[in-house]
């Protein structure tokens, strides 16, 4: 799994530890990845996931400790490194979370697809963002990458249905982690004024609950679905 150091894809990694050998990546991390390695026994791994030769050379580090892949989770992800309204957003900004959020986990997922292809057997996980459909127009690049890749999530889910393999989209809301940091006290007094139905912040463990059934085989006959782990923040009222 991606991004396991921090955040939500610390909280999937501890979950999935209980069960499976799990390779959890980090980027710049490391004393964070190390104490996820200390607390739960996974191995841990450096890989920008927007690097073609870090992920070629995470398959091949998998590849040479396990025969088969059970799992991916594309959790890795980041938010631009300043929010910038839709007319001051850089070009560098966009190729960057471009490059991270979307193009990285797309081309890791084929390496995965075509390794669990020899098995005929596996599972997928996209953790994309209610970023996906809500515009933010101070983040709007965040948005595109995230739409990009529920739509990544959606054609691995069809091309790979026939060889046995299940891809699922797991959408969380706001999730309480380093990336929302800056902008929690806003989020908390939103959430309180009513923006979610359930009203409370979501915690790395709701997200990981959702991985949990997903990896359990409990979703099976649902390939290409989408989990809103939301609160509630995608239900309509009138
Ligand atoms: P955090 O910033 O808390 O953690 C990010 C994790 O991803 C860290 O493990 C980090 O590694 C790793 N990472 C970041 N960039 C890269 C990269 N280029 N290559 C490899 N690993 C990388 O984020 P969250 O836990 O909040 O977010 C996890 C995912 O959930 C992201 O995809 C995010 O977009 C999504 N999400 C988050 C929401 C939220 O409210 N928090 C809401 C909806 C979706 P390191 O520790 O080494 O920096």
């Amino acid at each position: 799994m991606t991004g396991g150091s921090r955040g939500i894809g610390r909280a999937i990694a501890t979950e999935l530890a209980k069960t499976h050998d799990v390779i959890a990546t980090y980027r710049g991390r490391r004393d964070a990845a190390e104490s996820l390695r200390d607390q739960t026994g996974c191995e841990i791994f450096q890989c920008d996931v927007a690097s073609r030769e870090r992920r070629a050379a995470l398959i091949a580090f998998a590849r040479e400790r396990f025969q088969k892949l059970d799992v991916l989770v594309n959790n890795a992800g980041m938010g631009p490194r300043e929010r910038r309204d839709l007319l001051e957003t850089t070009e560098e900004s966009f190729d960057e979370l471009i490059s991270t959020n979307l193009k990285g986990p797309h081309f890791l997922t084929q390496h995965a697809a075509r390794w669990m292809a020899d098995s005929g057997d596996g599972r997928i996980v996209f953790v994309t963002s209610i970023s996906s459909y809500a515009a933010s127009v101070n983040r709007g690049e965040y948005c595109i990458s995230k739409a990009g890749l529920s739509m990544s999530a959606a054609l691995y889910a069809q091309r790979l249905a026939e060889i046995g393999v299940k891809v699922f989209e797991i959408r969380p809301g706001i999730i309480r982690t380093d990336m929302i940091a800056k902008v929690e006290k806003i989020y908390d007094e939103k959430i309180a004024a009513g923006l979610l139905p359930q009203r409370r912040m979501g915690e790395g463990s709701d997200v990981a609950k959702a991985v949990r059934a997903i990896a359990d085989g409990l979703l099976d006959y649902s390939t290409g679905q989408v989990l809103n782990v939301d609160g509630g923040f995608s239900l309509r009222s009138l």
